[in-house]
This record gives structure tokens, sequence and C-alpha cells, in this order.
């Protein structure tokens, strides 16, 4: 297996965002990351700069819908239309371009201070066909944290970080109960504008690209190194993204380049979205041999409930229950490692 990573839904100057797509790939190729996904709001104007700047892999996709059901829509060629009001049918025509989609920060709260406290939420959960959910929205969680002025302009100017607590828990509660059904997939997404927080006359940015892509990124299972061949690596990073090999990662917490977590049995060893098949001898291992174990605490949950949680940096369980296995890291009690789940039938 081979692991990248990048940073997903970033809007560039194409729409509200305030940098070019080659500087916003140098400001990630600066952090080190493989890949980065630019969704700007209705447009894929950035599709012909698609492609290695800096080493970075940049993909264009879009995020569709203005008042709410934002979606990003990835891996298509054509503009699609909005539709607010049924984003079902947004859903269905980014699968009939052969492209994935998945919904944007679903249960915003929102803050008076910020945007006249306006949210960009998803109500229709009838909606089926999209290939996963951003559990974890960086500046929308950053913005429902901001619910007093003077707390607001102490994180502002402190502690940029402080309303962050790791992946929205009513997204991951949908999450956990689509997946006992069907295979979707959870990502992070920075949602990165180089946004401007004003009051008076106070104003800062809070968020520049770089500081983002140290934040919450996913990295990629890969069944091959990432392809130096543009179209190629396109492939391998939108089939890691739609079969569900993929982990979030928050690099404030640590890079965890050696985290692991897989099931086993006789007939072999099961990865980040794949599917085992339960037998005597089914085990769950997780791994983070380079993490101290003090402060390391991994939580294990079945179909969306606890199961098992220990302090420590690796633990090995084994499994008599059908069911869908994901894993939560927390250092510190910071939120660092999110995985997608794997699947015991
Ligand atoms: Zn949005
Ligand atoms: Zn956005």
């Amino acid at each position: 297996m081979h692991l990248v990573t990048g940073n997903i839904h970033i809007h560039s100057s194409y729409s509200d965002g305030a940098a070019t797509i080659p500087d916003i790939a140098a400001a990630a190729a600066k952090v080190g990351l493989d890949y980065i996904i630019v969704t700007d709001h209705q447009t894929l104007a950035g599709l012909p700069e698609e492609g290695y700047h800096h080493g970075v892999l940049v993909l264009v996709g879009t995020e569709i819908n203005r008042t709410k059901h934002h979606y990003l829509a990835l891996g298509i060629s054509r503009e699609i239309a909005d539709n607010d009001q049924k984003p079902q049918t947004i859903i269905d025509a980014v699968n009939q371009q052969g492209g994935l989609g998945f919904i944007a920060h679903p249960f915003e709260k929102g803050s008076p201070f910020v945007l006249d406290g306006i949210t960009y939420p998803w109500h229709d959960w009838n909606a089926q066909g999209f290939a996963g959910i951003e559990v974890w929205n960086w500046c929308s969680q950053w913005r429902d944290g901001i619910q007093k002025m003077l707390k607001g302009l102490f994180y502002a100017y402190f502690k940029p970080e402080g309303p962050i607590s790791g992946p929205c828990p009513q997204a991951l509660e949908r999450f956990d109960q689509i997946t006992q059904k069907q295979k979707i997939t959870a990502i992070a997404g920075s949602d990165a504008h180089n946004w401007r927080f004003r009051y008076g006359p106070f104003q800062r940015c809070i968020f520049p690209y770089e500081y983002l892509f140290r934040t919450a990124n996913n990295s990629l299972l890969l069944e091959e190194p990432l392809s130096q061949d543009a179209q190629a690596a396109k492939k391998q990073i939108l089939t890691a993204l739609r079969t569900g090999r993929a982990y979030i990662i928050n690099h404030l917490v640590g890079k965890g380049e050696s985290f692991s977590f897989f099931i086993a049995n006789e007939s072999g060893v099961f990865n980040l979205g794949d599917t085992a098949t339960l037998t005597a001898n089914t085990t769950l291992s997780v791994r983070c041999p380079f993490a101290s174990p003090r402060h390391l605490s991994i939580t294990i949950l079945r179909n969306g409930t606890l199961w098992r949680q220990e302090q420590s940096n690796r633990c090995a369980y084994q499994i008599k229950e059908k069911g869908t296995y994901r894993v939560e890291i927390r250092q510190k009690k910071k939120p660092w490692i999110f995985t997608n789940p794997i699947y015991v039938v």
C-alpha cells in the first residue's frame, strides 16, 4: 500500500477564494501535501489547470448549490446547474458524468458574528447515490464555535484552533447509520478561502491556505505509487475516495505516517473500505508505533457505537460479530485520526 495525503474542498480566485491555483498548489507543496482538490462554487473554470503544480497533484471539482445542500462534485467535466431544492438532481447529474460527490458541511450551526449567522445545511437525507459525507469542515466548525465576540477575537489572534473539536458528531452519526446499509466515504474538508474575520476595526486572515493545509487532511491508500501522469493519478485518487480507502488526519496533532488499521483472517488482510467475511480467526489491529502511548486514546466503534477503547499506541482484538468497524484516535484529547470503516459480514 502507498500512502498519499492531501487537502479537499478549496476555493480559488475562480470563485470566492483569494489565490490562483498555482499559488494554492505552492502552499500545499510547502507543507508537503501530495494532492489537493479545488472545488470552486458553480464553476469548473479551473479544470484546464488540473495536473501537477510544484510537485503537487491538483484536481479540480466544483461545489454545487447556493443556499443549502452544498455538494462537492469531483471527476466531472461539464458544469452542473444548481438545484438547491432538489439535491437528488445534482447527485444524479454528477453520477451520470461518471463523477462522485460528497455532501458538504451538512450540520452547520452558524455564528452571529460571521456571515450574519447564515448557514448552508443539508436537509434531504432521502437523497441517494452520493459517494460520501464531509464529516469535518474546518472553517465551518470554527465559525460554529464563535458564539461570543471576545472569544472570537481571542481565537482569531491567539488560538486559531480553539473551537476545533473533531468531526461533527451529527455528521458522524449520520455516516454510521448509512454505512450499516451501504458503503460511503467520510472525508474532511478545509473550505479554504484565505478568509478574513472582520469585526469593526479588527480584521484578520485567520486561515491562510498554508495554515489549513496543516490541519485536517485526507490520507489515501493506493495500490501503486501515485502516477506522475496526471490523468492516471487522478483516477487513483478518485478511486481511493470512492472505495473508502481513506482516513482523516489532523496534522496539527501529528503526521501519523506509521498509523495502520486492518482486519485479518485466513483469507487475507482487509484494509479501509474492504469487506471481510467473519471467521473464527478474524482479528482487528490498530497500530500507531511512533506515537507515545501515554497520551494516545484509541477508540474503536462498531456500527457507530463504542466497541473498545484503549490508552495505547497499538491494540488487537478478535472479532466475533459482524458489523461496520472504524477507528478514532485522539492525542492529549486532541482530535487526530478518524478512519473509514472496514466492513465485516
Ligand atoms: Zn459550502
Ligand atoms: Zn466551500
